[in-house]
């Protein structure tokens, strides 16, 4: 299965580089020491919660929860691997677009980011934090999810990706497949 970056990194470092941990230092080291960890709304767990505030933040994995730039189709072994993979990715993203909207429903304010972007530019995702923490209104959502993908033919992909409010076309992709290892980064 499939390693996602920052467990790659992880392992080649040795120490945490878990993407939502990051971002909860920088923000910690930046003075914004109001949030919690392993938070419950109903059901929900997001990884940084700003109570207070009404401010929920998620941090979400390339390959589990679709991201339209690193998502990668596994290859499975099992026959039957096709099917799960692809019911998982669409569980999650279906997962994502229903917690988004309750907590929208509910008053609060969603920040959902990739995990690429904390390893690409924590910088400018903790200033997204702050500058919607001093009331900005701005969308940091990463609308477009990959929801399903489907091999055409050898080497070509079909990609599907939907609106993570529902408010969009969906989008039909043709891409070549890449031949590169699974757990690669792409850049
Ligand atoms: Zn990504």
């Amino acid at each position: 299965m499939a390693l996602s970056r920052s467990e790659n990194m992880a392992r080649i470092l040795g120490k945490d580089t878990k993407p939502e941990n990051l971002l909860r230092k920088e923000l910690w080291g930046r003075g914004c020491k109001g949030y919690r960890k392993n938070y419950r709304i109903q059901r929900l767990r997001p990884d940084i919660v700003f109570v207070g505030k009404k401010i929920a933040i998620f941090v979400d994995g390339c390959f589990w929860h679709g991201c339209p730039d690193h998502y990668n189709r596994p290859r499975p072994c099992r026959p039957d691997g096709e099917k799960y993979w692809s019911d998982k990715l669409r569980e999650n993203v279906i997962r994502d677009i229903k917690q988004t909207l309750y907590l929208h429903e509910n008053g609060w304010t969603v920040l959902r980011f990739w995990e690429h972007q904390i390893e690409d530019s924590l910088n400018f995702v903790a200033d997204a934090v702050v500058s919607v923490l001093e009331g900005a209104n701005e969308n940091y959502l990463n609308r477009q999810r990959v929801i399903h993908v489907t091999q055409v033919k050898p080497g070509l992909e079909e990609w599907i990706l939907v609106d993570l409010l529902g408010q969009k076309e969906d989008v039909k992709e043709y891409r070549k497949r890449s031949e590169k290892v699974t757990n690669q980064v792409v850049e």
